[in-house]
């Protein structure tokens, strides 16, 4: 199985701040995601999809199994390799958007480029040309707070697209947002997904937004209950609100 983009195998977590008895937050959880792929990861709260996303993201560790990214143990990575990852292989997008307020748009999307080495006339132009890309190429200078919560989270995901990442692990990064914007980003991720190949882990509570992937990873008691394709509902009746 070298080569698969990421593999974990038999992952588990046991919190340590967890009280005594309580059952692991993960156990026993082995699957295999291909570059290209759009994933959806979904359950109850309290299921281990965070704990799941944060140790594939390298926020976090296991305690049990291991993680091999691109055929190589995670575990065996220095601090620096895994700064790397994070900051070049993955881009991070969240519900709550994570946006520095006192700085622009065009400086947030920047940041990660910064923290790459990459030269300020570079950031400048490439953090321009992932703004027009979300569609927001006239609000390079404008600050978070003058931004709709929509167009916040594309300032979001032009920053996550920065050093050109292999895997986007986005968190529920339509909670915030109503159906029509949620929809949007959606299908924004989704033709991202098709035309550069980025894979695509995202957590959600809806069915409706899970439907954009085009596989269904389901947890329950920090378990894998299922995983498989998404079986997609009659368009377009699927995205569409129809009236009792
Ligand atoms: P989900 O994202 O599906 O809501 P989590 O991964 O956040 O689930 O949580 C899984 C389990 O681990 C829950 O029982 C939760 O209370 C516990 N948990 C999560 N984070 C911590 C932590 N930092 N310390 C102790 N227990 C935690």
């Amino acid at each position: 199985m070298a080569g698969r983009f990421i593999e974990v195998e038999g992952l588990g977590k046991q919190y340590e701040a967890a009280a005594p008895g309580t059952p692991p937050a993960l156990q026993g959880v082995t699957l295999a995601i291909g570059q290209g792929e759009f994933v959806a990861v979904m359950g109850p709260s309290g299921s281990g999809k965070s704990t799941f996303m944060n140790i594939v993201g390298l926020l976090d560790t296991p305690t049990a199994g291991a993680y091999r990214l691109n055929g190589k143990d995670v575990a065996g990575l220095s601090t620096d390799e895994l700064a790397h990852v994070r900051n070049r292989v993955f881009g991070f997008v969240f519900q709550g958007f994570n946006l520095l307020k006192r700085i622009s748009a065009a400086e947030n999307v920047a940041l990660p480029m910064v923290y790459s080495g990459t030269g300020g006339a570079e950031r400048r132009r490439r953090a321009q040309e992932l703004l027009a890309k979300v569609g927001l190429g006239a609000y390079g200078d404008a600050l978070p707070a003058r931004l709709s919560g929509g167009q916040q989270q594309r300032v979001a995901i032009a920053r996550a697209l920065a050093n050109h990442p292999q895997l986007i692990l986005a968190d529920e990064p339509t909670g915030n947002l109503d159906t029509q914007t949620s929809n949007e980003i959606m299908d924004f991720l989704t033709s991202l997904n098709r035309e550069t190949g980025v894979t695509i882990l995202l957590v959600t509570h809806e069915n409706d937004i899970a439907q954009y992937a085009r596989r269904l990873i389901r947890f329950k008691d920090g378990r894998v209950v299922h995983d498989g394709p998404v079986t997609r509902e009659p368009q377009p009746a699927a995205r569409e609100k129809v009236a009792p």
